[in-house]
Protein backbone atom coordinates (compact mmCIF):
# COMPACT_ATOMS: atom_id res chain seq x y z
CA UNK A 1 0.00 0.00 0.00
CA UNK A 2 1.20 3.80 -0.91
CA UNK A 3 1.91 5.55 2.25
CA UNK A 4 3.50 8.63 1.59
CA UNK A 5 4.62 8.89 5.02
CA UNK A 6 7.31 6.50 4.27
CA UNK A 7 7.76 7.59 0.75
CA UNK A 8 9.24 10.88 2.62
CA UNK A 9 11.64 8.57 4.86
CA UNK A 10 12.90 6.17 1.94
CA UNK A 11 14.44 10.14 0.82
CA UNK A 12 14.42 11.79 3.65
CA UNK A 13 13.98 15.30 2.15
CA UNK A 14 12.98 16.58 5.08
CA UNK A 15 15.90 15.28 6.82
CA UNK A 16 18.31 17.00 4.32
CA UNK A 17 16.39 20.13 4.64
CA UNK A 18 17.07 20.04 7.95
CA UNK A 19 20.58 19.32 8.12
CA UNK A 20 21.15 22.12 5.50
CA UNK A 21 19.04 24.51 8.09
CA UNK A 22 21.11 23.34 11.02
CA UNK A 23 24.60 23.88 9.22
CA UNK A 24 23.22 26.87 8.09
CA UNK A 25 22.33 27.93 11.60
CA UNK A 26 25.96 26.97 13.10
CA UNK A 27 27.49 28.56 11.05
CA UNK A 28 25.52 31.92 12.38
CA UNK A 29 27.28 31.12 15.96
CA UNK A 30 30.45 30.05 14.97
CA UNK A 31 32.72 33.16 15.72
CA UNK A 32 35.93 33.26 14.14
CA UNK A 33 38.63 35.98 13.93
CA UNK A 34 41.77 35.66 11.69
CA UNK A 35 44.64 38.05 12.17
CA UNK A 36 44.98 40.84 9.18
CA UNK A 37 48.79 40.13 9.41
CA UNK A 38 47.64 36.52 7.85
CA UNK A 39 48.27 35.59 4.37
CA UNK A 40 45.31 33.75 2.94
CA UNK A 41 45.04 30.68 5.05
CA UNK A 42 41.82 29.46 3.90
CA UNK A 43 39.91 29.02 7.00
CA UNK A 44 36.37 30.16 7.88
CA UNK A 45 33.17 29.22 9.12
CA UNK A 46 33.10 25.87 6.52
CA UNK A 47 36.60 24.73 7.96
CA UNK A 48 35.03 25.21 10.83
CA UNK A 49 32.12 23.07 10.49
CA UNK A 50 34.32 20.26 8.53
CA UNK A 51 36.07 20.21 11.55
CA UNK A 52 33.39 19.64 13.54
CA UNK A 53 32.03 16.67 11.47
CA UNK A 54 35.41 15.01 11.86
CA UNK A 55 35.28 15.43 15.59
CA UNK A 56 31.59 13.86 15.29
CA UNK A 57 32.91 11.00 12.38
CA UNK A 58 35.45 9.88 15.82
CA UNK A 59 33.56 10.32 18.91
CA UNK A 60 30.89 8.54 17.57
CA UNK A 61 27.96 11.41 18.53
CA UNK A 62 26.57 14.38 16.76
CA UNK A 63 27.80 17.48 18.63
CA UNK A 64 25.71 20.13 19.00
CA UNK A 65 27.82 23.31 18.21
CA UNK A 66 24.94 25.92 18.36
CA UNK A 67 24.42 25.73 22.23
CA UNK A 68 28.10 26.48 22.47
CA UNK A 69 29.35 30.10 23.05
CA UNK A 70 32.64 29.70 21.01
CA UNK A 71 34.75 32.03 19.70
CA UNK A 72 37.88 31.06 17.56
CA UNK A 73 40.86 33.22 17.22
CA UNK A 74 43.98 32.44 14.76
CA UNK A 75 46.77 35.15 15.54
CA UNK A 76 49.89 36.08 13.48
CA UNK A 77 51.72 35.85 16.86
CA UNK A 78 51.86 35.49 20.54
CA UNK A 79 51.75 39.27 21.17
CA UNK A 80 48.41 39.76 18.64
CA UNK A 81 46.86 36.52 20.95
CA UNK A 82 47.64 38.39 24.09
CA UNK A 83 46.70 41.70 23.35
CA UNK A 84 43.00 40.32 22.43
CA UNK A 85 43.70 38.44 25.63
CA UNK A 86 43.94 41.05 27.58
CA UNK A 87 40.86 42.60 25.84
CA UNK A 88 38.98 40.13 27.18
CA UNK A 89 40.07 39.53 30.44
CA UNK A 90 41.35 36.05 29.43
CA UNK A 91 44.57 35.40 32.49
CA UNK A 92 46.82 34.15 29.37
CA UNK A 93 49.69 34.11 32.03
CA UNK A 94 48.10 30.90 33.71
CA UNK A 95 47.74 29.41 30.82
CA UNK A 96 49.92 27.26 28.54
CA UNK A 97 52.67 28.78 26.70
CA UNK A 98 51.63 26.86 23.60
CA UNK A 99 51.22 28.31 20.22
CA UNK A 100 46.92 26.63 20.59
CA UNK A 101 45.46 27.01 23.59
CA UNK A 102 41.49 26.58 24.65
CA UNK A 103 39.94 28.97 27.84
CA UNK A 104 36.44 28.49 29.05
CA UNK A 105 35.62 31.51 31.25
CA UNK A 106 34.56 29.94 34.73
CA UNK A 107 31.78 32.79 35.17
CA UNK A 108 29.87 33.37 32.03
CA UNK A 109 31.06 30.04 29.98
CA UNK A 110 32.18 31.73 26.96
CA UNK A 111 35.36 29.18 25.46
CA UNK A 112 37.96 30.62 23.51
CA UNK A 113 40.16 28.45 21.08
CA UNK A 114 43.42 30.48 20.12
CA UNK A 115 45.80 29.86 17.64
CA UNK A 116 49.08 31.56 16.73
CA UNK A 117 51.41 31.02 14.29
CA UNK A 118 54.41 33.23 12.79
CA UNK A 119 53.36 32.09 9.27
CA UNK A 120 56.82 34.03 7.64
CA UNK A 121 59.02 32.29 10.00
CA UNK A 122 57.68 29.07 9.77
CA UNK A 123 57.30 28.99 6.32
CA UNK A 124 60.98 29.41 6.20
CA UNK A 125 61.92 27.11 8.77
CA UNK A 126 60.47 24.48 6.40
CA UNK A 127 62.05 25.66 3.48
CA UNK A 128 65.21 25.64 5.56
CA UNK A 129 64.62 21.69 5.92
CA UNK A 130 64.25 21.64 2.02
CA UNK A 131 60.48 21.77 1.69
CA UNK A 132 58.99 23.83 -1.47
CA UNK A 133 56.74 27.12 -0.65
CA UNK A 134 54.16 25.25 -1.86
CA UNK A 135 54.70 22.14 0.63
CA UNK A 136 55.18 24.73 3.41
CA UNK A 137 52.28 27.08 2.78
CA UNK A 138 49.88 23.68 2.95
CA UNK A 139 51.92 22.38 5.68
CA UNK A 140 51.52 25.15 8.07
CA UNK A 141 47.97 25.67 6.52
CA UNK A 142 46.98 22.21 8.09
CA UNK A 143 49.04 23.21 10.74
CA UNK A 144 46.76 26.07 12.31
CA UNK A 145 43.66 23.95 11.50
CA UNK A 146 44.89 21.24 13.07
CA UNK A 147 45.66 23.27 16.01
CA UNK A 148 41.80 24.55 15.99
CA UNK A 149 40.52 21.28 16.05
CA UNK A 150 42.37 20.10 18.70
CA UNK A 151 41.46 22.56 21.33
CA UNK A 152 37.89 22.30 19.95
CA UNK A 153 37.72 18.88 21.09
CA UNK A 154 38.98 19.87 24.65
CA UNK A 155 35.52 21.81 24.01
CA UNK A 156 33.14 19.18 23.42
CA UNK A 157 30.58 18.20 26.25
CA UNK A 158 32.78 14.62 27.32
CA UNK A 159 35.31 16.86 28.99
CA UNK A 160 33.06 20.09 29.79
CA UNK A 161 32.92 19.47 33.21
CA UNK A 162 36.70 19.27 33.43
CA UNK A 163 38.39 21.84 31.30
CA UNK A 164 41.93 21.19 31.40
CA UNK A 165 43.41 22.95 34.34
CA UNK A 166 42.88 20.59 36.55
CA UNK A 167 44.55 17.81 36.85
CA UNK A 168 42.05 15.05 36.80
CA UNK A 169 41.70 13.76 33.06
CA UNK A 170 44.74 15.05 30.97
CA UNK A 171 45.26 11.53 29.55
CA UNK A 172 42.16 11.15 28.36
CA UNK A 173 41.84 14.41 27.10
CA UNK A 174 44.93 15.20 25.22
CA UNK A 175 44.35 11.53 23.47
CA UNK A 176 41.46 12.31 22.36
CA UNK A 177 42.42 15.67 20.94
CA UNK A 178 45.66 14.47 19.74
CA UNK A 179 43.58 12.13 17.78
CA UNK A 180 41.31 14.72 15.85
CA UNK A 181 44.22 16.63 15.25
CA UNK A 182 46.54 14.03 14.07
CA UNK A 183 43.56 13.51 11.56
CA UNK A 184 42.99 16.68 10.84
CA UNK A 185 46.25 16.95 9.83
CA UNK A 186 46.54 13.51 8.35
CA UNK A 187 49.99 13.70 8.57
CA UNK A 188 51.66 11.48 10.48
CA UNK A 189 55.36 12.13 10.29
CA UNK A 190 55.29 14.31 13.29
CA UNK A 191 54.19 11.10 15.67
CA UNK A 192 56.91 9.35 14.02
CA UNK A 193 59.55 12.39 14.88
CA UNK A 194 58.07 12.35 18.51
CA UNK A 195 58.61 8.46 18.77
CA UNK A 196 62.13 9.40 18.96
CA UNK A 197 61.65 11.01 22.31
CA UNK A 198 60.96 8.15 24.29
CA UNK A 199 62.59 5.23 25.48
CA UNK A 200 61.78 1.74 26.94
CA UNK A 201 62.15 2.74 30.72
CA UNK A 202 59.64 5.64 30.63
CA UNK A 203 57.12 3.23 28.82
CA UNK A 204 57.45 0.97 31.85
CA UNK A 205 56.29 4.49 33.90
CA UNK A 206 53.51 4.65 32.10
CA UNK A 207 49.69 4.10 33.88
CA UNK A 208 46.50 6.32 32.94
CA UNK A 209 46.57 7.35 36.77
CA UNK A 210 46.81 11.17 36.76
CA UNK A 211 49.73 11.52 39.33
CA UNK A 212 51.81 10.44 36.68
CA UNK A 213 51.32 13.07 34.02
CA UNK A 214 53.98 15.45 35.76
CA UNK A 215 56.57 13.32 35.25
CA UNK A 216 56.58 13.32 31.37
CA UNK A 217 58.12 15.52 29.34
CA UNK A 218 56.16 17.24 26.42
CA UNK A 219 57.66 14.83 23.81
CA UNK A 220 57.15 11.85 25.79
CA UNK A 221 53.69 12.73 26.66
CA UNK A 222 52.68 12.91 23.26
CA UNK A 223 54.55 9.87 21.92
CA UNK A 224 52.14 7.69 24.39
CA UNK A 225 49.08 9.84 23.70
CA UNK A 226 49.67 9.55 20.33
CA UNK A 227 49.66 5.88 20.53
CA UNK A 228 47.34 4.70 23.17
CA UNK A 229 43.78 5.78 21.39
CA UNK A 230 44.72 4.43 18.10
CA UNK A 231 45.60 0.87 20.20
CA UNK A 232 42.33 0.90 21.76
CA UNK A 233 40.73 0.74 18.48
CA UNK A 234 42.96 -1.95 16.47
CA UNK A 235 42.49 -4.15 19.93
CA UNK A 236 39.43 -3.48 21.43
CA UNK A 237 37.20 -1.80 18.41
CA UNK A 238 36.13 1.73 17.37
CA UNK A 239 32.95 1.49 19.23
CA UNK A 240 34.62 0.45 22.12
CA UNK A 241 37.04 2.68 22.34
CA UNK A 242 34.35 5.63 21.81
CA UNK A 243 32.19 4.30 24.32
CA UNK A 244 35.00 4.19 26.58
CA UNK A 245 35.47 8.18 26.14
CA UNK A 246 31.59 8.49 25.88
CA UNK A 247 32.09 7.19 29.49
CA UNK A 248 34.27 10.14 30.53
CA UNK A 249 31.14 13.03 30.29
CA UNK A 250 29.81 10.95 33.44
CA UNK A 251 32.79 11.67 35.62
CA UNK A 252 36.84 11.41 34.63
CA UNK A 253 37.44 8.32 35.35
CA UNK A 254 38.82 6.82 32.14
CA UNK A 255 39.93 3.49 34.46
CA UNK A 256 36.50 2.31 35.29
CA UNK A 257 35.66 3.35 32.26
CA UNK A 258 37.87 0.64 30.43
CA UNK A 259 36.72 -1.89 33.25
CA UNK A 260 33.07 -1.43 32.64
CA UNK A 261 33.35 -1.55 28.73
CA UNK A 262 35.68 -3.53 28.16
CA UNK A 263 35.62 -6.15 31.03
CA UNK A 264 39.45 -6.19 31.48
CA UNK A 265 41.48 -4.34 34.75
CA UNK A 266 42.91 -1.27 32.76
CA UNK A 267 46.19 -2.67 34.38
CA UNK A 268 46.29 -4.89 32.05
CA UNK A 269 45.13 -2.94 28.69
CA UNK A 270 48.53 -0.64 29.83
CA UNK A 271 50.26 -4.00 29.89
CA UNK A 272 48.89 -5.07 26.38
CA UNK A 273 49.93 -1.22 25.04
CA UNK A 274 53.63 -1.35 26.50
CA UNK A 275 53.98 -5.01 25.24
CA UNK A 276 52.91 -3.34 21.18
CA UNK A 277 54.63 0.00 21.05
CA UNK A 278 58.19 -1.58 21.68
CA UNK A 279 57.81 -2.61 17.36
CA UNK A 280 57.70 -0.11 15.29
CA UNK A 281 56.25 -1.77 12.79
CA UNK A 282 53.01 -2.37 14.91
CA UNK A 283 52.76 1.57 15.22
CA UNK A 284 53.34 2.74 12.10
CA UNK A 285 49.99 0.36 11.48
CA UNK A 286 47.90 1.78 13.86
CA UNK A 287 48.84 5.35 12.41
CA UNK A 288 46.27 5.89 9.68
ZN1 LIG B 1 45.39 19.78 24.48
Amino acid sequence: MFNPEKEDNIFFPENISAKKEKEDELKEVIKISVSENLPEIGIDKESILEAKRKIDDILGEEWDLSIENIQIGIFANREEMEDFAQEKSIPLDKLTKDSALFYINPNTQEKYVFVAKDFEKNKRMFEDIGYSENESVNFLKKGILAGVVHEMTHMHHFFEKHGNQETDNLWEQEMICNYTENKAKGDTSKILVEWGYINEKKIEEFTLEHGNWDSFSKEEKNAVIDYFYPFLIKEYGLDATREIWKKLQLNSDINGAIREVLETEPEEVVANFKGKIKDRGYLQNILV
